[in-house]
């Protein structure tokens, strides 16, 4: 059983602030300055270049790598880091567009997160358009799976609601079509229990400094089945991806397995962050997260329900279909947003009408969610959001 008493002493949480945003950056681990202050003293400035291969900075992005499989479910050795998630995501989908034939959509939906989408379309131009993005609502992705299909491109949890796909079921329905897959895990991995050796996905990639709690700008990670990797033919074809970088050939040939998808030098201090992460996630279980995420996100709901009536369910009602996220619509969301924040409750605000907060067992407990209820609901109730200096839109919302 994982002790969150214990994992919530391994965070640096500010006194008095209850932290519900740790969906869209994590807290800071209480070991990241010493880690990172010792590869500043100790590896960098003593080693200086031959850091790469006395401190095994060159293996960091699979070593890492490693650790992230047991969190989202995977084998060894088909997981690397580095790069950030957007640059992942267009690796994903240049990769997959190189094994298509005849087929020339890409189907995702309206609730994926923009850079992806972006993403994808910058590549199609790039690709005089001989492919098409097709978007649809997201309960209409089952319907609009068929044979034209080249790649499915989803994000797993809608960033703004916490909608959930159910993965292994549309999964398998898109493989059955031969259709090309992708999950962005990027409000997943570090809050669902996934099965990725399970699931027969094709590519799936997520970031680092969400639940994970890297920090910010903390490098992402990308994942390729491994019963295809070898089939794999990268198209980011970075100097590390190379079967042998140090021969410095002028021709590209893909590193083994996962290697090949390595794309250029590690970012070692954000990599020290991360590995001291990471050594928080070495005390916890995924299916015990899972279920604590549900047990506060439901304890949550039920005290704004009886709390706060002017708050409506913007999340799934059902637990089964939410990440680790509860969200409300509510007219005046941001300057409320910002009054709670003031008042040591911190969420966010999501154009037009969407208040989140996450819900992250590794830091809190049921006595910061019941406290956390009672803050909220004085705001609400007594409509203390209702003055300029809460209405004035910052850039970061
Ligand atoms: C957070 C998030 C991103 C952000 O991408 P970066 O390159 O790290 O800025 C991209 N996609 C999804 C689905 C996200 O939730």
């Amino acid at each position: 059983m994982t002790n969150f008493e214990e994992t919530k002493k391994q965070f640096i949480l500010p006194e008095g602030m209850i932290y519900l945003d740790g969906n869209s950056l994590g807290p800071m681990p209480k070991n990241a300055p010493d880690k990172i202050h010792s590869v500043l003293t100790d590896e960098w400035s003593k080693m200086l270049i031959n850091g790469w291969n006395d401190a095994a900075w060159m293996f960091q992005p699979e070593q890492l790598g490693n650790k992230i499989s047991r969190i989202i479910g995977a084998e060894n050795d088909c997981v690397v880091v580095g790069e950030t998630l957007s640059v992942r995501v267009y690796q994903a989908l240049s990769c997959a567009l190189r094994e298509t034939r005849k087929r020339k959509i890409i189907l995702t939906d309206s609730g994926n997160f923009p850079s992806d989408l972006y993403m994808a379309q910058g590549l199609i131009e790039l690709l005089k358009n001989q492919f098409e993005l097709r978007i649809c609502e997201p309960d209409k992705i089952h319907e609009n799976l068929n044979s034209e299909i080249a790649v499915l491109m989803l994000t797993d949890v809608d960033y703004r609601t916490g909608r959930k796909h159910n993965i292994a079921k549309t999964n398998k329905k898109a493989k059955d079509q031969g259709i090309i897959t992708i999950w962005d895990l990027a409000h997943s991995a570090g809050a669902l229990d996934l099965k990725l050796r399970d699931w027969d996905i094709d590519y799936a990639v997520g970031c680092t400094y969400k639940y994970l709690n890297a920090g910010p700008g903390s490098p992402a990670f990308i994942y390729v089945n491994p019963k295809r990797i070898d089939q794999v033919k990268p198209s980011l074809m970075g100097w590390l991806g190379h079967q042998s970088p140090f021969d410095f050939s002028l021709n590209y040939t893909p590193g083994k397995g996962i290697n090949r998808m390595k794309i250029g030098t590690p970012p070692v201090l954000a990599n020290a962050a991360l590995a001291a992460s990471l050594r928080i996630w070495d005390m916890v279980n995924m299916t015990d997260v899972r279920l604590k995420s549900i047990e506060l996100s439901e304890r949550f709901i039920g005290g704004l329900k009886n709390t706060c009536p002017t708050l409506k369910l913007a999340s799934p009602t059902d637990a089964k279909k939410r990440g680790s996220q509860v969200s409300f619509y509510f007219e005046n969301g941001y300057p409320a947003m910002q009054a709670i924040i003031e008042s040591g409750v911190i969420g966010d605000f999501r154009s037009p009408n969407i208040m989140r907060f996450g819900i992250t067992p590794l830091y809190i407990l049921e006595k910061d969610i019941d406290l956390a209820v009672d803050i909220i609901s004085n705001v609400l109730n007594k409509k203390l959001w209702d003055k300029p200096k809460y209405k004035k839109r910052k850039f970061v919302t």
